[in-house]
């Protein structure tokens, strides 16, 4: 990162002079691994803050820095680091063997607590990531129906495997609809063939898809609250509107609830009532160990029987692993409603203290979010496409990873992207002291502000 102006340079300098170790790990980490760095994510300029320790909600780098986590592994740490029932179940597991290769009775019992909370997974199969559950979820929405065609959102994602890599960053042209297009090198155009993209909270854009490829469609894909995008709210009514299309025009349903599982006990379908026919799940059903599953309807799922002739295959040598299944088994269990409605209310009051601090401090920002999930927007407009966050984004300058490193000089841990996420551990206490630093770092960051951003100041 070039230093090209007072703040950033002071940023910069601090950042590294208090981590030396972490600067000393990376110059080793680029032998092997290229750029250091082996997750796309969790990559930043100069270079990443290596971590050594994590117990609750305090993360401890290389150097003996402290910070608190609002990254949470992007969301599947709900419980933070080190829970004393995750550790336990691991630590009970771990002597009996990690694999069996032989089914077992863990896999069942975290199958049961999911059917039980999620209205619309009467059955499931695990999977060791969301990006193969979305893929499952996906595949098994064409095998069913025995139509090629997904629409997905603009913006949405989905993991990363080939069907997904489509308009992850959406499309700015400004069209009535979305133009599709290959996101990942290497990804051949035919997946095209298979996709169609619509925009979140359009349900106009959904239907003219669905009138174009009549008879070709097989589902319609969308996390019910786009996460990744920038947080995106659905309006009212949207969700309920794409169950309705999907009836009438006899395509499947599929919601990514990877992330908005968090939200309510009954995942973002149970809270809203509008019930998916097949559902992808991942991150904190697995208590911090890798993990997806992919479920919905017993009609749609049961063809995975593998005693059915011509059922649907699925395989994966650690899925189900019983090592995953009992930190996942620990994890939803520990995430009783009482303890989803603690850090939605922490998370509310985050994202006002944001949004405060933002007009404290004379800069145009605001949060969107929803319970334990905040993003922060260099703007005071609303937010209400992807496309829209990318715009504002890009008008930003270098103000997010500024403001990522600025709150690591003090102590505090978020997703470069503006992404903020709760984990139970966490009090009001905490939030405090998140919300002092990102109310300092917004200070610091000012005169940078008015002279790369000025049409941010108010
Ligand atoms: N879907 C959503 C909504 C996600 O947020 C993610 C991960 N960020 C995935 C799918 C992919 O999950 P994984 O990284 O476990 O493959």
């Amino acid at each position: 990162m070039p230093a090209n102006h007072p703040v950033k340079d002071d940023i910069l300098q601090r950042y590294l002079s208090r981590t030396p170790a972490s600067r000393e790990l990376d110059g080793r980490a680029k032998r092997s691994l290229p750029g250091g760095d082996t997750r796309w994510a969790t990559y930043y300029q100069p270079y990443p803050a290596y971590m050594v320790a994590g117990e609750g909600c305090v993360l401890t780098d290389a150097d003996g820095n402290r910070y608190l986590d609002f990254q949470n592994n992007y969301t599947s740490l709900v419980h933070g680091h080190a829970h004393p029932d995750i550790t336990a179940a691991i630590q009970r597991q771990a002597p009996r063997s990690i694999v069996y290769g032989a089914p077992a009775e863990q896999q069942f019992e975290l199958a049961d607590l999911i059917t039980a909370r999620l209205p619309g997974v009467e059955q499931l199969r695990f999977t060791n990531s969301g990006t193969e559950a979305n893929m499952m979820a996906m595949r098994a929405a064409r095998a069913f129906t025995g139509k090629p065609i997904i629409i997905k959102m603009d913006g949405g994602y989905h993991g990363s495997h080939d069907m997904a890599e489509v308009n992850i960053t959406p499309d700015l042209s400004g069209g009535r609809l979305p133009v599709p297009r290959v996101e990942a090198d290497g990804v051949p155009d035919s997946v095209l063939q298979a996709a169609a993209v619509a925009r979140f909270n359009d349900l106009e854009s959904v239907e003219a898809i669905l009138k174009a490829n009549a008879g070709q469609v097989a589902a319609i894909i969308t996390e019910p609250l786009m996460n990744t995008a920038g947080i995106i709210v659905p309006d009212e009514g949207f969700l309920a509107g794409l169950r309705d299309l999907a009836d009438r025009y006899g395509v499947l349903l599929i919601f990514d609830e990877v992330v908005t599982m968090r939200l309510h006990q009954g995942g973002y379908q149970g809270k809203t009532g509008v019930i998916p026919d097949l559902t992808a799940l991942g991150k904190l059903i697995g208590g911090g160990l890798p993990i997806g599953a992919f479920g919905g309807r017993a009609e749609i799922m049961s063809l995975y029987d593998p005693a059915r002739p011509n059922g649907f295959h699925h395989s994966g040598t650690f899925n189900g692993n019983p090592l995953t299944m009992a930190a996942g088994i620990a994890s939803v269990n520990a995430l009783t409603p009482e303890a989803i409605a603690a850090i939605n209310q922490l998370g509310a009051t985050l994202r006002q203290g944001m949004d405060e601090a933002f007009a404290e401090v004379g800069i145009r920002g605001h949060t969107t979010g929803e319970g334990s999930l905040a993003y922060v927007h260099w703007t005071a407009e609303q937010i209400t496409s992807a496309a829209d966050v990318v715009r504002w984004k890009q008008r930003a300058a270098e103000l997010p990873r500024l403001l990522h490193l600025e709150l690591l000089n003090r102590g505090v841990f978020a997703a470069n992207r503006g992404l903020f996420n709760l984990s139970t551990p966490m009090t009001g206490e905490e939030i405090g002291r998140a919300l002092d630093a990102f109310c300092a770092a917004l200070f610091t960051l000012k005169p940078y502000v008015a002279d790369n951003a000025g049409h941010l100041l108010t």
